[in-house]
Order: structure tokens, then sequence, then C-alpha cells
């Protein structure tokens, strides 16, 4: 579609960051554009007004820009799952495997109720890991992940397909 080139026209690609043979997608120019970035929310809110979310979910850091707007556009709360360590409160974690080690993803025990019904949203998907393990401490709280959103999807990565295998409805904008 029209909307997904023009956002796609934004994001910018950085070779070698953080580290030699990565190419970085970098969302700032997106978020940096007042057309662009609306395009993009409105996207989302459209997309999750009639699917009867009860609470949007953000992956830190960028899924925290994006999430918020689109929370707060569909009148629901936020919450944030954060990185290991950064939460005040009684808290549950979830490890997934990165290339090189490991990363912890947690979120605060009281985030959420069962049976809610939460939109997922981070910037992108390279192998999924991280969105995985972010939809297991929704799902651990006893939430079903409508789906899980987010603007760009390296599908050669194999992300994509991994998150579907566990179920987990994905919708992304370009790759
Ligand atoms: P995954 O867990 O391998 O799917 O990596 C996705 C997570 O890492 C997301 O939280 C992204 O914000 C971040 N990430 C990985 N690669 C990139 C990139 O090229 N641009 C922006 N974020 C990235």
């Amino acid at each position: 579609p029209l909307y997904a080139d023009y956002i796609q026209q934004r994001i910018r690609t950085v070779p070698d960051w953080p580290q030699p043979g990565v190419q970085f997608r970098d969302i700032t120019p997106l978020l940096q554009d007042p057309k662009t970035f609306r395009l993009l929310v409105d996207t989302f809110v459209h997309r999750y007004m009639d699917m009867q979310i009860d609470l949007v979910a953000g992956v830190d850091a960028r899924g925290f820009i994006l999430g918020s707007v689109v929370a707060y556009e569909l009148n629901l709360g936020f919450v944030p799952i954060r990185k290991k360590g950064k939460l005040p409160y009684l808290t549950e974690a979830e490890e997934y495997e990165l290339e090189y080690g490991s990363a912890t993803v947690e979120i605060h025990a009281d985030a959420c109720k069962p049976g809610d019904r939460v939109l997922l949203v981070d910037d992108l998907v390279a192998t999924g890991g991280t969105m995985i393990a972010a939809a297991r401490l929704l799902q651990r709280l006893g939430a079903t992940v409508v789906e899980a959103a987010a603007i760009v999807d390296l599908p050669e990565l194999g992300g994509s397909r991994l998150i579907a295998g566990q179920g987990i409805e994905l919708y992304t904008i370009c790759d």
C-alpha cells in the first residue's frame, strides 16, 4: 500500500551499527517527520479500534514511543515491558536467547489481569525473540495477546515465522 511506501521511505539503514555487519534500521527520521509519524500512528489506531483491545503493551524502548500514543488514541492504558532491572515493583521475567548471550524482559505482576485482550507493540521484528518473550510475559499473567504489531519486519531473519509458530498474530507495515 501507498502508506507503507511513505513510511518505509523515512526509515534509514545505518551500516555496521552497533557492530560490523549489522544493517541497523533507524526509525528516528520517521518519528521526526510530523506527517509520517501521524500516518504511522493512525495506521495502527485504525487497525485496532474495532478489535476490542483492553490494553496496549510496549517493548523497551522504541515500543514505548509508538505504543503509548496508540494507547492514548484508543483511550486505553499503557503497560511497559522493560529490560531487566528497570521496573520497581513485583515483576515477572522472561529470558531469551540472542545471537551472543541472552536478554531478559520484565513486566509488573499487576500490569494486566486474566482475560485482558492486549495489543503488543514494538518497532521492529528481527529474530523474533523479543516479541515472543514479551508475549509470554503477558500470557503468563493470563492475558490474551490479540496481536503483536511492529513497524518493520526483517523476514530474512525468520522472526515472523517463529512468532507465527508460537500462535501469535503479527502485523507489520514494511520490511
Ligand atoms: P529480535 O528480538 O531479534 O526480534 O530483535 C528485535 C528487538 O531488537 C526490538 O526490540 C528492536 O527494537 C531491536 N532491534 C533489532 N534490530 C534492530 C534494528 O535494525 N533497528 C531497530 N531496532 C532493532
